[in-house]
């Protein structure tokens, strides 16, 4: 039987990530992909191949921040690889049907005199807003690149502006209690806070409900920091999509001497006489064996209920797992299209401009609410789509024949569609007319605006959320794993008792979107699940030393801090 040091489950990105650190570590790594292709939610492909030839499709991720708050990209010299991100700049181009739109760019203060143009008061209000979410990143910023529970590693991952920006946001009673106010808020409640004109509101929203719930939902207001993140540190795409990321990474890997087997799925996790991973056994039956530990990049849902015995795990976590952690049934219809010209917004002095960063179709508040809403109760927003759209050919020609652009296209819609349970694909009620019907609509819809779209359609593809679930394997389809709610995040996530990487199962870890800091494109949970696996290897000494190093620089940059 093949023996490795570590086995990871899932070549995701964080998968990639976890594996690059522990192959760096010194350690022997086997990562194990079900699809035919490593990347997980990001890859980009050639989707269309007889239809759309020449043309290549992010299925997933598409613009990426978070990683650009973490040391991944650098400690990993991902460059080297062939990585390499092209920033947007603008950011957001989001038209209102009354011919206003919203236009940011990364630059704060271009953005305001675009607000300026409907309302002073609202430009000046987004200067302070954007400084309020700006130092709240930064606050909690160092808290992402560290496990949990690791309160050294997170104290050293503190830099004095990070210092400063937390004591400027909780630094005494009364901002610490309103600094928790505010995070019990719904993204809406904070919008109507700061803003009065629905051409600023209705695109804080709809980015806010990128968190995977309505803006309405007490508890999220953190969504708002979705756009502030476009000023800094900014928004911006690997040239040749997301699916570069992922290359570069598996040169990396498999340069350190790392080995990824796709087309290969692991159906059991092994567990021995002594309750401690050893192995895994894949669905055609292959075994291998993992010295020092199993490194799940699936959520611990799938781990512990779809490839473990229920035997060996401990009856009341599983039950907790199975219970306490429930998705909700907000997922998303993916749609690409491969276009002959791009889409121009002739109502809105069209400026190829535009297309660079996330065109939001928002018309207000209440349009993202409903659509969000409905997804609850199993309803498509078939009527009028809200939708986060991007034509990344603009800011990367590469990804399509001379001239020619791609269209990418996020509409959420319901995982389980009310009134037809047990039709349609799992069960779920979505079916091939069904999805194209959506798809028809939403494009129709954008058409709205740009009016040449139908026109310019060359070749399209409709994935439902039930077809991108079973792609992926995500529970409900669900695009983080597990839900972004309040009570799943940091040391809650996914449940307190398995926060740090860690399951009570010896040698089997937690990586992926369904640990801390939970989904996007970061590579943090890959990167912090690798270092509690190599710690777990030093022993009590090692730890020691680092301990010692980590908190005399958390408590120099604090000093700092303090006195600067
Ligand atoms: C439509 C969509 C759009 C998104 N847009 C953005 C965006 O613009 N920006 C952003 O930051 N984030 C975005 N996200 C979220 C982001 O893509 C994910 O959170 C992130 O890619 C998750 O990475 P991961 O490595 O943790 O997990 P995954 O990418 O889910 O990787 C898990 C891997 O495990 C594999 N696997 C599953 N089961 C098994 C098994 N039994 N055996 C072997 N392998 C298995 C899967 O095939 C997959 O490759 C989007 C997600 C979706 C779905």
């Amino acid at each position: 039987m093949e023996t490795y040091d570590a086995i990871v489950i899932g070549a995701g990105h964080n998968g990639l990530v976890c594996a690059a650190y522990l192959l760096k570590a010194g350690y022997s790594v086997l990562l194990l992909e079900k699809r035919p292709v490593p990347g997980g939610a990001a890859t980009t492909e050639a989707i269309m191949p007889d239809t759309a030839p020449g043309f290549t499709f992010n299925r997933c991720a598409i613009d990426h921040e978070f990683i650009h708050l973490g040391p991944v990209a650098q400690e990993l010299e991902l460059h080297k690889y062939g990585l390499k991100y092209l920033p947007c700049d603008p950011v957001v181009f989001c038209p209102h049907p009354d011919g206003k739109y919203f236009l940011a760019h990364q630059s704060v203060e271009k953005t305001c005199a675009e607000i300026a143009r409907y309302s002073d008061r609202d430009a000046q209000r987004y200067r302070e807003y954007t400084q309020y979410w700006q130092s709240l990143v930064s606050a909690i910023a160092p808290m992402f690149n560290a496990p949990p529970t690791a309160l050294l590693d997170i104290t050293s991952n503190f830099e004095a502006e990070n210092w400063k920006d937390l004591f400027k946001m909780a630094g005494s009673p009364q901002k610490a209690l309103d600094f928790v106010r505010t995070m019990l808020t719904s993204p809406i409640d904070v919008i109507e806070e700061w803003f009065e004109t629905e051409i600023v509101k209705a695109p804080l929203a709809r980015l806010a409900a990128e968190i995977g719930a309505p803006p309405s939902q007490k508890g999220l207001a953190i969504g708002a920091m979705m756009m502030s993140m476009r000023h800094n540190p900014g928004m911006s795409r690997p040239k040749g999509g997301t699916g570069a990321l992922v290359q570069a990474l598996v040169k990396l890997v498999t340069s350190l001497g790392g080995k990824i087997l796709t087309d290969t799925a692991v159906k059991e996790v092994l567990i021995d006489d002594s309750g401690q991973a050893v192995g895994v056994r894949t669905a055609t039956g292959q075994e291998y064996r993992a010295d020092r530990g199993i490194v799940s990049n699936i959520d611990v849902r799938r781990l512990f209920l779809q490839l473990m015995d229920s035997q060996v795990v401990d009856e009341t976590l599983r039950d907790r797992v199975e219970h306490k952690i429930v998705n909700s049934n907000e997922a998303i219809l993916k749609i690409d299209c491969a276009l002959s010209e791009a889409p121009r917004f002739e109502a809105y002095n069209h400026q190829d401009d535009y297309l660079i960063g996330s065109i939001l179709i928002a018309d207000s508040v209440n349009h993202v609410e409903k659509n969000h809403a409905m997804t609850l109760f199993g309803e498509i927003a078939l009527d009028d789509p809200s939708m986060y759209a991007v034509c990344p050919t603009v800011l990367d020609p590469s990804m399509a024949p001379d001239g020619q652009h791609t269209l990418w296209i996020e509409f959420f819609a319901p995982y389980q569609v009310a009134g037809a349970e047990g039709t349609g694909l799992n069960g779920t009620g979505w079916t091939d007319s069904l999805k194209e019907k959506v798809g028809d609509r939403v494009l129709e819809k954008l058409a709205q605006y740009a009016p040449n779209l139908k026109d310019s359609i060359i070749a399209r593809q409709v994935e439902s959320p039930a077809e991108l679930a079973e792609r992926l394997g995500s529970y409900n389809g669900n695009v983080y794993h597990i839900d972004m709610s309040l009570d799943r995040m940091i040391f809650l996530r996914p449940l307190p008792e398995i926060a740090n990487y860690t399951t009570p199962i010896k040698n089997l870890y937690l990586s992926g979107a369904g640990a801390h800091p939970g989904g996007s494109i970061s590579g943090m949970p890959g990167r912090n699940c690798a270092n509690v696996f190599i710690r777990k290897q030093q022993g009590l000494p090692q730890k020691m030393i680092d301990a010692q190093g980590k908190t005399v620089s958390g408590l120099r940059s604090l000093f700092g801090a303090i006195f600067s």
